[in-house]
């Protein structure tokens, strides 16, 4: 691991002054926050991060989950995510969140995981970690070792041909069918970005992989308030069933009367370079009974733009049964 500055600052335009120095908050970066360190001490150790100054937000006042106003739910950066997943709140009005954080890592990884930290966590793609081979990613322009490699885990969707690794997180899956919202306080002030639009596709840039700008602290989350009477699943596939991140996962939260589906948010994870909300799969849905054949159209229309590579197009067929499976187990719930 290379020599670096270290911080410790009480408030969060301290940390905020401190960071924009940086020239970039994308890879390379020359400055970065450190929540649990879980992601971001892994990659000093392997050289893949070099900052020259980490500052620790751990002393910053964010780690509080409050009941906002409106009746939705507002997440400090660094809480934990086992605290998040525990929450009461939490369990009984977005149990796909709670179900999400739960299936990932070990509980050791959640008790010191935080929020922000795990919205940023990087890709699994093995040869991102390993300095010694060719990566667009880790250094722009040289290659992408992985299409004509090991590619069996990464994505099939949102790939471009110079990046095809998958974002590997769980959490922002559920936000994505949650429909939440990224707060940052930046050197130009504060705003809210969609997480939609919070996670960029690779395209010619993949070392760009979020809207964040140098000096940008996350400071919280939000989620609208719970939608009555919603059922909420989050089912995901793996090679093993702990310690493992998905190979192909589904976050589902769906409204049923009489019958039909009255409004669906479905999110695909293991599959995608970015968490992957389907507009595609909740059209086929939306006015559609609740049953198996339009679980299986919704499906289809999810997986429908997928681009396998060499070694990953079983994630097709896997993840079009892990969302009608998930779709099933909601609806019946
Ligand atoms: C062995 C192992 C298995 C895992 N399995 C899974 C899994 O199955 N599913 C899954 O989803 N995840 C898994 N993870 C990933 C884990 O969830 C993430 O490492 C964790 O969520 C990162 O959170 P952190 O607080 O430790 O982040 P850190 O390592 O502290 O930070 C990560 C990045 O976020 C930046 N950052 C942190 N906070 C802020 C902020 N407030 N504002 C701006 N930037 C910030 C840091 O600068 C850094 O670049 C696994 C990790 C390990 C090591
Ligand atoms: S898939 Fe992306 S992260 Fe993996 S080697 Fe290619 S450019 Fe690097």
């Amino acid at each position: 691991m290379k020599t670096f500055e270290f911080s410790r600052p009480a408030d969060p335009a301290a940390a905020i002054a401190a960071a924009a120095r940086a020239k970039t908050a994308q890879q390379g970066a020359d400055v970065r926050f450190l929540a649990g360190g879980t992601t971001l001490i892994d990659l000093m150790k392997l050289n893949v991060e070099t900052p020259a100054l980490v500052v620790d937000i751990n002393r910053l006042p964010l780690n509080k989950i409050e009941v906002t106003p409106e009746g939705g739910l507002k997440i400090g950066a660094t809480v934990r995510n086992s605290e998040l997943a525990y929450h009461q709140t939490v369990q009984r009005d977005y149990a796909v969140l709670s179900q999400a954080l739960l299936a990932g890592a070990s509980a050791q990884i959640r008790n010191m995981a935080t929020t922000a930290g795990n919205l940023l966590q990087r890709t699994r793609c093995m040869y991102f970690r390993d300095t010694a081979m060719l990566c667009n990613k880790r250094e722009p322009g040289t290659g992408c070792s992985a299409i004509t490699g090991i590619n069996r885990t990464l994505a099939i969707l949102g790939t471009s041909e110079y990046c095809i690794a998958t974002n590997p997180s769980d959490m922002c899956v559920a936000l994505a069918a949650l429909e939440a919202t990224i707060h940052v306080q930046g050197p130009k002030g504060i705003r809210a970005i969609a997480i939609g639009d919070f996670h960029l596709l690779p395209g010619n840039t993949p070392q760009r992989e979020t809207e964040l700008e140098p000096g940008e602290l996350i400071t919280h989350v939000t989620l609208p308030p719970p939608l009555a009477g919603s059922k909420q699943v989050y089912l995901k596939l793996r090679d093993r069933s702990s310690y493992e991140f998905a190979l192909a996962s589904a976050a589902v939260v769906i409204m049923v009367a009489g019958g039909n589906v009255t409004r669906a948010r479905v999110a695909l994870g293991g599959v995608g370079t970015k968490p992957w909300r389907s507009s595609e799969a909740e059209t086929v849905l939306a006015g559609q009974p609740a049953d198996a054949t339009s679980f299986r159209e919704a499906a289809e229309a999810a997986l429908r733009d997928a681009k396998p590579q060499s070694e990953n197009g079983f994630k097709i067929d896997l993840a079009k049964r892990c969302l009608a499976h998930a779709l099933q187990m909601a609806a019946t719930a």
